[in-house]
C-alpha cells in the first residue's frame, strides 16, 4: 500500500498541540531539545538492538545527529541514522499520545497558562513542539533492517490530520523537516541554532553536526561537547550543566532541588547522577512510571525501566546509572533478574536516602520543599522496604499537636526531645482529615497533660505509621486503639479520684450495654476524656476506624 492515506489525529493530540502552540510560545526553542533528544534516543534504540543483531547497522555506525537549515525553502531539518520507523510505528507514535498518565494530565489542565506550561513540560511535550514554530512538519524515516523501498513519508499541518504514504529511502533512520511559521525566520540562522544547540544539548552524547558556515569548507562540524556528563569529574561540572541535564533527562520545565553525584566502587563499579525534581510530577500517584532512572553500559543507553534500578517509593527520582561491569550485550529479559542489578538498586536506594538526609541537616528549607512534595511518597517506603526503615524514619515530618499548623515539620526526633517525664510512647492520631485529627475527642486528655500527639492524615498514614511500631526504643501507639495508659504521667488524687467516678458510672455502664447490645464490645468509663461525655475506641487488635473507611472506599 504505497498509496497515500489521510489519517486524523486522536482527539488528544489535538487538543495538545492547541495547548501547546499558546503556552509555549515563549519558551519555543525547545522544539530543537525535543528532537534532538528524539533523534538521540533512536540511535541509543538502535544501539541496543543491534547488540543481538547486528545486521541492524546496515555498515552504518558512524552515529549521529544533524541539523540543516534552508533559508530559501525556510526548513530546519534534523537528522539521525537510528532506529527510524515503519507505518505501524508512525501511526502509533506521530498520531496518537500513548503515553501512560494522559488522562491524569488533561485532568490537570487549569486554563492558567503558566501552569499549563509547566505541565505541559513534565508530560513531556515531544514531538508535537515542532508545530509551535512550524506550520507544517514533514518527516521521512525508514526503520532499520526494512527494504528501502518500504520507508514512509508522514506530513501535517498539525490542524487534526496527517498524511501518510510508502516512500524510497536510502539511509536509515529519520528526517523531521520543519516549514517554519512566517515570523520565525529569524530561526534559519546557524549562529543562532548553535546557541540554541549548546544550551539545551550540549550532553547529548552523541556527536550533534551542522554544516560550515564558511561556504568555502564543504565540511560537517560538531556543534556540542558530546561527552556524558555523569563520566565527568563533578568538581568541573557547573550548575547550570547539572540542572540542563536534568531537564534534558527528566522533562522538567524547572530546576531540580538536589543531586547526587557518585562514583562508586567495590564489587563493581559504576557512577549514579540522581535527582530529586523541585516539584512532584502531576501523575506521581497514577500506576505506570516513567521518565525514571535511566540505565547505561559504558555509555551506551540500555533500559529505563525505572522500578529494576529504584524501589517504588523513589519513583520520583530521575538520573542516570551508569555501570562498567554489566556485560552490552545482554537482552532486557535477562537483564530483569540481574543480580548485579539488584546490588546497583540496593547501594543507590541508600545513596540516595543518604542525599535526603544530609538535604535535612544542610537546608531546612529545600528540606520543607521536598517534604511537602514528595513526603507522601517516601512514607511508602516504611511498607515497601523495611531494610531502610530506619533510615526513613529519620526523614519523616509531621503535623503535631505542639505544632500547630497542617504543615509537617516536627521529625521524631524533636518529638522525642519533647517527651513529657514518666512518657514512655510515641503518640499519634490518623483521621481523614487534619481537621478531623487537630479536633479529635480522643486528643482531649493528652491536651490536658500537655501530651504533644502526632496529627496523622495523609491515606498512606493508615498503613505507613503502625507499620513503624517503635522509633528509638520507644512504641508508636495510636490514641484511639485499645486502654490509653497514662498512669504514669498521674498523681495519687487524680487515681483516687477516677476509681470514685468509675464505681459511680457501674450502673450507668450496665444500662449502656443492655441497650447498645451487639453493636459494642465493651462500654468502659475513660480517663481520656476531658470535656466530651463519650467516645468509640477500637480495641488494642482492631482496625483503626478511619482505615476502616479508607478500605471500604476501596471495596475492600
Ligand atoms: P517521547 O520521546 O517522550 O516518547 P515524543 O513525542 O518526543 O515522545 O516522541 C514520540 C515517539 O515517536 C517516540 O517515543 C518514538 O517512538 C517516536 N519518534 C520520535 N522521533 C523519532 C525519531 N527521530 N526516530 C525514531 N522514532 C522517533
Ligand atoms: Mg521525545
Amino acid at each position: 500500500d504505497t498509496q497515500k492515506e489521510t489519517l486524523g489525529f486522536q482527539a488528544e493530540v489535538k487538543q495538545l498541540l492547541d495547548l501547546m502552540i499558546h503556552s509555549l510560545y515563549s519558551n519555543k526553542e525547545i522544539f530543537l531539545r525535543e528532537l534532538v533528544s528524539n533523534a538521540s534516543d533512536a540511535i541509543d534504540r538502535l544501539r541496543f538492538d543491534a547488540l543481538s543483531n547486528s545486521a541492524l547497522y546496515e555498515h552504518d555506525t558512524d552515529f549521529k545527529i544533524r541539523i540543516a537549515y534552508d533559508k530559501d525553502a525556510r526548513t530546519i531539518t534534523i537528522s539521525d541514522n537510528g532506529i527510524g520507523m515503519n507505518r505501524e510505528d508512525v501511526i502509533e507514535n506521530l498520531g496518537t499520545i500513548a503515553k501512560s498518565g494522559t488522562r491524569e494530565f488533561f485532568q490537570a489542565l487549569t486554563g492558567d497558562q503558566q501552569k499549563d506550561a509547566n505541565l505541559i513540560g513534565q508530560f513531556g511535550v515531544g514531538f508535537y513542539s515542532s508545530f509551535v514554530v512550524a506550520d507544517q512538519v514533514t518527516v521521512l524515516t525508514r526503520r532499520a533492517g526494512v527494504p528501502t523501498a518500504e520507508a514512509v513519508r508522514w506530513e501535517s499541518t498539525g490542524q487534526g490530520e496527517y498524511s501518510i504514504e510508502t516512500i524510497e529511502k536510502e539511509s536509515r533512520g529519520t528526517d523531521v523537516i520543519l516549514h517554519l511559521r512566517a515570523d520565525e525566520d529569524e530561526l534559519l540562522d546557524g549562529y543562532r541554532l548553535r546557541t540554541i544547540v549548546r544550551k539545551y544539548s550540549d550532553h547529548v552524547t552523541l556527536p550533534i553536526v551542522m554544516k560550515s558556515e564558511d561556504k568555502d569548507k564543504d565540511e560537517w562540524e560538531v556543534v556540542n561537547t558530546a561527552s556524558a556528563l555523569w563520566t565527568r569529574q563533578p568538581s568541573e561540572i557547573t550548575e547550570e550543566e547539572y540542572n540542563e541535564f536534568y531537564k534534558h533527562i527528566s522533562h522538567d520545565f524547572s530546576d531540580p532541588l538536589a543531586h547526587i553525584h557518585s562514583r562508586m566502587e567495590g564489587t563493581q563499579e559504576y557512577t549514579i547522577l540522581l535527582y530529586v525534581p523541585g516539584q512532584a510530577p502531576f501523575d506521581l500517584y497514577t500506576r505506570e512510571v516513567h521518565h525514571g532512572v535511566k540505565l547505561y553500559v559504558r555509555r551506551v543507553f540500555i533500559m529505563d525501566d525505572a522500578e529494576k534500578l529504584m524501589p517504588r517509593y523513589l519513583r520520583f527520582i530521575r538520573g542516570v546509572i551508569d555501570s562498567t561491569d554489566l556485560p552490552l550485550n545482554v537482552s532486557r529479559e535477562i537483564l530483569q533478574q540481574n543480580r548485579m542489578i539488584d546490588a546497583i538498586r540496593s547501594n543507590s536506594t541508600k545513596k540516595v536516602l543518604t542525599l535526603f538526609s544530609d538535604l535535612a541537616n544542610s537546608d531546612a528549607e529545600k528540606y520543607a520543599t521536598f517534604w511537602e512534595q514528595f513526603g507522601r511518597v517516601v512514607k511508602e517506603g516504611l511498607l515497601e522496604d523495611a531494610s531502610n526503615r530506619d533510615r526513613l524514619a529519620k526523614l519523616l515530618r509531621f503535623s503535631t499537636t505542639t505544632s500547630g499548623s497542617n504543615a509537617q515539620t516536627v521529625s521524631l526526633e524533636e518529638y522525642i526531645g519533647r517527651m513529657k517525664e514518666g512518657q514512655d510512647k510515641i503518640y499519634y492520631i490518623v483521621a481523614d482529615s487534619y481537621a478531623a485529627a487537630k479536633d479529635s475527642p480522643l486528643l482531649e486528655i493528652f491536651k490536658k497533660k500537655g501530651i504533644e500527639v502526632l496529627l496523622l492524615s495523609d491515606p498512606v498514614d493508615h498503613l505507613a505509621i503502625p507499620e513503624l511500631q517503635e522509633y528509638e526504643g520507644k512504641q508508636l501507639q495510636s490514641v484511639s486503639k485499645g486502654a490509653v495508659d497514662l498512669s504514669n504521667l498521674e498523681d495519687e488524687q487524680e487515681k483516687e479520684e477516677q476509681q470514685k467516678s468509675a464505681d459511680e458510672a457501674k450502673g450507668l455502664l450496665e444500662r449502656l450495654k443492655a441497650v447498645l447490645g451487639e453493636e459494642v464490645k465493651e462500654v468502659r468509663t475513660t480517663n481520656r476524656l476531658t470535656t466530651s461525655p463519650a467516645c468509640l475506641v477500637v480495641d488494642e487488635y482492631g482496625i483503626d476506624p478511619s482505615l476502616k473507611r479508607l478500605l471500604q472506599s476501596a471495596g475492600q
